[in-house]
């Protein structure tokens, strides 16, 4: 089927390329045309029919970034940030999609990929030193260096609701939203997730429907947006000296360039606490989190501080007690799931239109025409999930990887191990961009994704030049750097929700806290030094077995 097994049977040669790039969102894009750039061949294999990654696939009404678009978004190229003009201060998927399509015509990556392919497995020999990758359909392609840049939150839970399948009107997942538009108009629908999916879903289509049900397990905290067209002005200061805002981002924890918070919330009197809740609060976005006080995930009490702030603000925005009470998380810490941005969320919940129904204590069912919560039959035409992830490790297992007969399910059966999220001890030559045991899922991930990617590229120019054949990691280094992201997550409240970040979404996912919490500045601090270092106990094997390949890619 695949048009690589077309090109191998064409040319009648094995398809070997010196890097193969599983993806093509921010991260495989960027990591082709750095390998490109670097002089290697490079074969790129994507699902999709083109490219984009999470900005391909999650075409959901209201899916738009919460990091201001003048960060999320490439750095490595001036004249891509300099000739890019985004329209909102928060660009919506249509636009990142845009710009993702330019950035694959302007660096020309396009002909190195090969879209409508998904990769089964990926086995690597350590005879050979090489990895070998089955195509669904058939067909498979070789390489010495492999990088499934897969992304964290690509695979959709699986929508196990009893009874789903008698359901007979159409069942939406926010990830896999079709590229037609739905039109809801005069139709009744049901929402299940509230998550930061379900939260621009539901403020979004609630203008459109009949009638909404949003049908919440947990409620969650909710920023908002204060999204706005674009200033030219601003804009144009900042591109008139573009490097300061992305040397200020990488100098934060967060990847946002933002005055992070520098005194914990006892530091201030209740009136400054007040007014700088306040401030960051009119100020609005994601960074809320990052702004206000510096112990705010650490400390039990300056969380307490905010979440109580926050609770307070839903109460002034919705009007019927019983809603503001259910709308009201009192379960987890502020920040430890990842705060949603809205746009009027709450305001929502004043429409007639609009009804929430708590899920928390029974099961959700269907019939060929409801959905049956909370006790009661509600009459739907439509159905949207906004279930979430099987997040960071999901994709990666899903594609069956191993190293000499050994897999990656094995070896993670207990939890996600690697060394600084990048590398797999037994998987010599694999290169995760974001993986478990980066900061990357709690940072601007772009800014994460090109410090990954520059990482990887000076390890492997540095093997290209010393002639080494493969690398991989250590058990002893895998375990050193578990413990201390292990140790980082103990310190916080992190560990206290049943969040996406520690596997406690999907069922039977062992619990391990994943993202490294040290944040981007030290992270990128960590790996520059382990580079300068020479990579210290790193294993280096210098038989270059591949120098006589052929190239097709
Ligand atoms: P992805 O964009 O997920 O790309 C991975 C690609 O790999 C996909 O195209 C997929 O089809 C392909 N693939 C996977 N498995 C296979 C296989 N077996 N064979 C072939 N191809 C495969 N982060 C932020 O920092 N700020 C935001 O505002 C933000 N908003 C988000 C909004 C949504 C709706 C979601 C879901 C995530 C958001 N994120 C955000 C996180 C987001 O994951 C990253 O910002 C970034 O887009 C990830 O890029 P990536 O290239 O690593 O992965
Ligand atoms: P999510 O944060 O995991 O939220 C999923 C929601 O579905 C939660 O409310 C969850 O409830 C609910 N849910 C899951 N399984 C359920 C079940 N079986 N029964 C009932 N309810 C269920 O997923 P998401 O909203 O897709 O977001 C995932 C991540 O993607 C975000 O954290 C963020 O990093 C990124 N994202 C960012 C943006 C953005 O604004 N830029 C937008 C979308 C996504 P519980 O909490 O009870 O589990």
């Amino acid at each position: 089927m695949s048009n690589i097994l077309g090109v191998s049977a064409a040319n009648n040669k094995e398809i070997y390329a010196d890097a193969i790039v599983i993806g093509a969102g921010f991260a495989g894009l960027y990591a082709v045309y750095r390998l490109r750039e670097a002089g290697l061949s490079v074969l790129g294999l994507e699902k999709a029919i083109g490219v984009g990654g999470v900005w391909y696939w999650n075409r959901y009404p209201g899916a738009r970034c919460d990091i201001p678009s003048l960060e999320y978004s490439y750095s490595f190229s001036d004249e891509l940030q300099q000739e890019w003009n985004w329209k909102e201060r928060f660009a919506a998927q249509p636009e990142i999609l845009e710009y993702l399509n330019h950035v694959a015509d302007r660096f020309d990556l396009r002909p190195h990929y090969r879209f409508s392919t998904t990769v089964t497995s990926a086995a690597y020999d350590s005879a050979t030193g090489l990895w070998t990758l089955q195509i669904e359909g058939g067909g498979q392609c070789r390489c010495k260096y492999l990088i499934p840049a897969v992304g964290s939150l690509s695979l959709p839970k699986a929508m196990n609701f009893p009874s789903i399948e008698e359901f007979a009107g159409p069942v939406y997942h926010t990830s896999h939203w079709p590229h037609q538009k739905v039109d809801f108009a005069g139709k009744r629908v049901a929402v299940v997730g509230t998550g930061s999916s379900g939260v621009q879903t539901i403020t979004t289509i609630a203008k459109d429907v009949e009638k909404l049900y949003v049908l919440q397990r947990t409620p969650c905290f909710s920023v908002p947006a204060r999204n706005c067209p674009a200033d030219p002005v601003i804009d144009a200061r900042i591109k008139s000296n573009y490097a300061a805002l992305r040397n200020k981002a990488r100098s934060t924890a967060s990847g946002f360039a933002i005055d992070e918070a520098t005194k914990p919330a006892h530091a201030f009197s209740e009136v400054e606490r007040r007014a700088q809740m306040e401030r960051c609060w009119a100020e609005g976005g994601l960074e809320f989190g990052g702004k206000i006080f510096s112990d705010l995930v650490v400390s039990e009490e300056a969380n307490e501080i905010v979440a109580a702030f926050m609770r307070d603000k839903i109460a002034e925005v919705v009007k019927d007690p019983k809603t503001v009470e259910l709308l009201t998380p009192r379960s987890y810490p502020v920040g430890s799931k990842r705060m949603c941005v809205d746009t009027g969320y709450y305001e929502v919940f004043n429409q007639d239109n609009v009804e929430l129904v708590d899920i928390s204590e029974s099961s959700v069912e269907f019939t060929h025409n409801s959905v049956i919560a909370d006790g009661r039959t509600l009459e739907v035409d439509a159905v949207v999930m906004a279930t979430g992830f099987d997040a960071m490790t999901g994709p990666l297992l899903k594609m069956n990887i191993s190293a000499d007969g050994k897999s990656l399910a094995d070896a993670w059966e207990y939890g996600a191990k690697t060394m600084l999220g990048v590398m797999v001890a037994g998987f010599p030559n694999m290169f995760l961009i974001t993986g478990p045991g980066s900061p990357s899922v709690l940072s601007n991930v772009v800014l994460s994704i090109e410090q990954h990617v520059n990482w990887i590229m000076d390890l492997v120019s540095f093997m290209e030049q010393q002639g080494i054949a493969s690398v991989a990691t250590t058990v002893e280094e895998q375990e050193k750097w578990m413990g201390h992201v292990a140790d980082l997550a103990e310190g916080t409240l992190f560990t206290r929700a049943d969040s996406w970040y520690i596997g406690a979404n999907v069922p039977g996912k062992p619990r391990v806290f994943m993202p490294y919490l040290g944040g981007v500045k030290t992270f990128a601090e960590t790996c520059a030094a382990i580079r300068d270092a020479g990579y210290p106990n790193f294993n280096f094997q210098y038989a270059n077995a591949l120098s006589d390949r052929s190239v097709d890619a």
